[in-house]
């Protein structure tokens, strides 16, 4: 597998679409459990992304990221701008100087971004954010590499881990963010910060699948 700067822009673009094409339903997720910004912050964030993908195309991978990232932090805003922006920043990182993603460095951005959310975000898997379906789409990703090539059966079962880990917001029980002041808790309802990092990991897992 061997994923460049210019390929790794053509998966985000994809996600942008996800995302874009997703707003009643993300929007109202946020309007249930939080304040209902989720949606335009992260269609901001990624439109900008897109916008400036001349400029960032030709850059080496690590540069890439970090300028991702710092994108996100300055135009997503809400809770969600600072830890995109960190987890993009802590990706770049990670892998360092390097010419193409492959599967070890893509385990690496997956771990990095993890990390890092747990550590700005002051969060746990289990505590009804965005960690949730990143957080069991990385371990799974870590499971299957460490078993064996990652594989497009690998890659689909990663996808799921993040599905399912999304689906399980559902009932978890907010300590973190905006849900956490509602006296429900939002529990009953799916957690958006989970459901769009779903939609990038799942356009991820479907962009390499591609690709392999
Ligand atoms: P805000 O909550 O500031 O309005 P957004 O609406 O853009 O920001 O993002 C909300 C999402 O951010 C939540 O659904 C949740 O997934 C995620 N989130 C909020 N606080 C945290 C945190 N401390 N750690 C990890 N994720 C968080
Ligand atoms: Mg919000």
């Amino acid at each position: 597998m061997k994923i460049s700067g210019k390929e790794y822009l053509e998966y985000l673009e994809n996600a942008a679409e996800k995302i874009n094409e997703n707003r009643d339903y993300i929007t109202n997720l946020d309007a249930t459990t939080g304040d209902g910004d989720h949606w335009v912050n992260m269609n901001m964030g990624f439109s900008k992304i897109i916008d400036s993908k001349n400029e960032l195309e030709n850059l080496r991978i690590n540069e890439l990221l970090k300028k991702i990232g710092m994108i996100m932090m300055s135009t997503i805003g809400g809770s969600s701008g600072a830890l995109y922006g960190s987890a993009y920043i802590a990706a770049a990182k990670k892998v360092g100087d390097i010419e193409f993603l492959d599967e070890k460095s893509i385990l690496d951005l997956l771990e990095a971004q993890s990390n890092a959310i747990m550590s700005r975000g002051k969060v746990e898997p289990g505590n009804k954010t965005m960690l949730d379906s990143l957080y069991p789409a990385f371990e799974k990703y870590k499971d299957e590499y460490l078993k064996r090539k990652i594989d497009k059966e690998a890659l689909i079962k990663i996808e799921e881990a993040a599905k399912e880990g999304m689906l399980k917001t559902k009932d978890m029980v907010a300590t973190k963010g905006r849900a956490s002041y509602r006296e429900d808790k939002g529990v009953g309802h799916l957690d958006p910060g989970a459901v769009t990092m779903y939609y990038q990991i799942s356009e991820l897992m479907k962009y390499l699948s591609n690709k392999i």
